[in-house]
């Protein structure tokens, strides 16, 4: 928050209220998992309280038609993303020298924002998938909207975010077609505990509801994708059992949890040493891509989030100041939630698997290609022409 206010935040609140009233439109929601883990704070409950059935009821309560989880399209990301890492170390094992590798995670603008600007020279490095915000936008204004009759102009998705980036991001042109959004606009978890509160609704009082199917339902892989290393975990979880075949005995992969800056791992997939690290914060990204650029990196997939914490740490969450304890309690509330749902697994969600038979075919196909990945611009000479 700028300390003179010369820079406010882009604040969606009355867009959403106007399009809430507006009985032409079928205005849907989806949420972050990073959200349920914080937003409780803004209502005085302690860190690390999960809210997710408090924040579905106050989002019915709100107007929307629908309420949905991005955690749905974590699981999708997951399903393209893991397909594209065992597709690069196929490669690579098979002697391709020209193969990309490490591949690293692209579902933080605010890193892609960085590695564009930074390490213009590296775009083929991160992953083409789209983020979870992006993929569920994308499914949601064909598959789903075809699936229920309506017009792709009188459809709005709105998704809650941790986020401030996930505001440009979702503006950005490769995620519009003939120029209407993918995701029409973005509002951040303190911009829903503001517009819950301004309408009164209480908060405390209402009783927990389920999401919305189909695009409602997740596995706890995609819960964790709200912490540092929760994507590379939920990525190793599907890769190894889609690689070896084999179900895997112990699902949590601790070496890539915790709030370090930088973890490393190494993970036995059928006798190959899979390396891989995880860094939060731009700065220990910086490094890892200056080890990159000078040829000498030693992993095989990497995973970046800018915020401290991952996305539980994001800026439109309620004002944490760094304070670690906070950040470690709303991680444990996202672990947690993973030890409770039926699958924890992204490739096990039925909803995924019903997606691909219905309507995208298999992950990486020419549909899913086209609705799920993206790609990358140098925005360096943004900086030298500034
Ligand atoms: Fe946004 Fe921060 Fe999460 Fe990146 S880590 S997606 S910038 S909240």
């Amino acid at each position: 928050v700028c300390p003179v206010g010369a820079l406010t935040e882009l604040d969606h609140t009355n867009r959403l209220i106007k399009d809430l009233a507006n009985p032409d439109k079928t205005v849907i929601v989806q949420t972050a998992p990073a959200v349920r883990a914080a937003l409780g704070e803004e209502f005085g409950l302690p860190a690390g309280t999960s809210v997710t059935g408090k924040m579905v009821a106050a989002l019915r309560k709100l107007g929307f038609a629908k309420v949905f989880d991005t955690d749905f399209a974590a699981d999708l990301t997951i399903m393209e993303e893991g397909t594209e890492l065992l597709g690069r170390l196929t490669a690579f094992l098979n002697g391709d020298k020209d193969v990309k590798l490490p591949i690293i995670t692209s579902c933080c603008p605010g890193w892609v924002n960085f590695f564009e600007k930074q390490f213009p020279d590296l775009l083929d490095n991160p992953s083409s998938a789209r983020s979870p915000q992006q993929m569920f936008g994308a499914i949601a204004k064909t598959y789903w909207a075809e699936k229920m009759g309506i017009k792709r102009e009188d459809l709005i998705v709105v998704s809650v975010m941790p986020c401030l980036a996930k505001k440009f991001e979702s503006e950005r042109d490769e995620f519009r077609t003939n120029g209407d959004p993918d995701v029409n606009y973005s509002i951040s978890t303190r911009e829903l505990a503001a517009l819950i509160k301004q309408t009164n609704i209480n908060f405390m009082q209402l009783e927990n509801e389920d999401f919305d199917a189909p695009l409602g339902e997740s596995t706890g892989a995609a819960v964790i994708f709200g912490a540092s290393g929760g994507v590379m975990e939920a990525a190793l979880r599907t890769a190894y059992e889609v690689h070896t075949g084999k179900t895997l005995d112990n699902v949590n992969f601790e070496g890539v949890r915790g709030i370090e800056n930088l973890k490393e791992a190494t993970i036995d997939v059928d006798g190959f040493e899979l390396k891989v690290a995880v860094a939060h914060s731009l700065g220990t990204a910086r490094k890892l891509m200056n080890e990159l650029r000078a040829g000498k990196s030693p992993y095989h997939a990497i995973e970046v989030m800018a915020c401290p914490g991952g996305c539980i740490g994001g800026g439109g969450q309620p004002l944490h100041h760094g304070d670690s304890a906070r950040i470690k309690a709303r991680a444990k509330a996202l672990y947690s939630e993973d030890t409770e749902k039926n699958f924890r697994k992204s490739h096990e969600n039925p909803y995924i698997i019903s997606l691909y038979e219905e309507f995208l075919g298999k992950p990486m196909s020419e549909k899913a290609h086209h609705l799920l990945h993206t790609c990358y611009f140098n925005r360096g000479k943004e900086i030298i022409e500034q």
